[in-house]
């Protein structure tokens, strides 16, 4: 019954074109706030832009810290290549419900919602609250507006039903994207000692940044922090000394590392070749140690439900989890939804309505866990 309800709400939520950019997020919020109303839940609908916004619905008590379900209600556009089917017409086919967001993260959205409604008359000492934002593909940007406006109640925990295969996933690294100029002077290339060389000085800094400098603080879980040198521009011509280079570095971090110390440390290794460094984008990781009373619930929920233990693990994607957890006071926050990760943003998207059924089983066992 449950399940039948959130195979449907999947499908209601394909159907509503809530491609990012635009968003159109309140397609998706007129589908779903007036079924949590009516199920006694206190709806707030906060704006985000022409027929953007994200929902919030609250049930139980107000002066209790509360489970917190996260959802995000936009997509990324379709891509290039023709679908198999229309990606705004849902389809099942061979078990599989295909469609835009069917798997990143409709059909967690709708296990969230269903599975809230089932317990709804239920709950009332320990609340529950559903967060189902707008603008998350680009940059967790909704998630961000409703803690900048402070709406959102205290957290016991963050439930973020993104796709990991229904399997308990404990962070994410952070990403923090840095470019550095280097500057020279230029002459008639003929002349080279007139000049002062700035692609040579870009160059340098490739090679000591190559040098294994975030080794040796492997996290047990999250593993070692990484940096590529992912971008390296410089010359406007053939026959000059360029006077400026451009390298821009991607860094993967751990919580074994801050981004100001992984700024400094470059800094220093740097200065020699007297760069300017600009943070360009800046995401801390988000960790929750397993040991947590609440988190070996979850976990138990899942090893319950699935018939089989789980072992702490992160994702390899940021998460609405990164912005809400810091947000309500470094809340412990556990991604968990339906659907293969490596589905996401490809053509063809679909969620197996199996692991849509077995999702919302691991819900149910949550729910019941900590909110009754
Ligand atoms: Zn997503």
């Amino acid at each position: 019954m449950t399940e039948n309800l959130a195979l449907s709400l999947a499908q209601q939520l394909i159907a509503v074109n809530t491609v990012n950019p635009p968003g159109n997020e309140t397609d998706a919020v007129r589908i779903l706030a007036p079924l949590l109303q009516d199920a006694g839940f206190l709806i707030k609908e906060y704006p985000y832009g022409p027929n953007r916004s994200s929902l919030v619905a609250h049930k139980g008590r107000t002066d209790q810290p509360s489970v917190i379900l996260s959802g995000h209600l936009d997509t990324v556009p379709f891509g290039s290549q023709p679908w198999t089917n229309q990606p705004l017409e849902p389809s099942i086919i061979d078990g599989k419900l295909f469609g835009r967001g069917a798997a990143d993260m409709k059909g967690g959205v709708a296990v969230l919602v269903a599975t809230a409604l089932h317990y709804a008359a239920k709950i009332d000492e320990k609340p529950l609250t559903l967060v189902l934002t707008s603008d998350e593909e680009i940059g967790c940007a909704g998630a961000a507006s409703l803690i900048d406006k402070k709406v959102l109640p205290k957290a016991r925990c963050v439930l973020v039903a993104e796709p990991t295969g229904n399997t308990p996933r404990l962070g994410h690294k952070g990403v923090f994207w840095l470019k550095a100029l280097f500057h020279g002077k230029t002459a008639h290339a003929a002349f080279p000692e007139l000049g002062v060389n700035a692609l040579l000085k870009a160059a340098k800094a490739v090679v000591a940044l190559n040098d294994g400098i975030l080794g040796g603080r492997a996290h047990e879980i999250m593993g070692e922090a990484t940096l590529v040198t992912s971008r390296f521009l410089s010359g406007d011509n053939y026959n000059s000394v360029p006077d400026l280079a451009e390298l821009g570095i991607d860094v993967r971090s751990t919580v074994n590392w801050s981004h100001d110390e992984i700024l400094h440390k470059l800094k220093i290794l740097l200065a020699p070749l007297e760069p300017e460094i600009q943070v360009i984008f800046d995401l801390p990781p988000l960790w929750t140690p397993p040991k947590a009373d609440i988190i070996q619930d979850i976990f138990s929920s899942c090893d319950t439900v699935r018939g089989k233990s789980h072992s702490p693990a992160i994702v390899t994607f940021y998460t609405d989890g990164g912005v809400l957890g810091p947000g309500l006071g470094n809340a412990p926050v556990v991604i968990l939804g339906p659907g293969d990760s490596g589905m996401a943003h490809k053509v063809d998207e679909y969620v197996e309505i199996d692991a849509l059924a077995e999702s919302v089983d691991i819900y149910l066992n949550i729910l019941s866990r900590l909110c009754l």
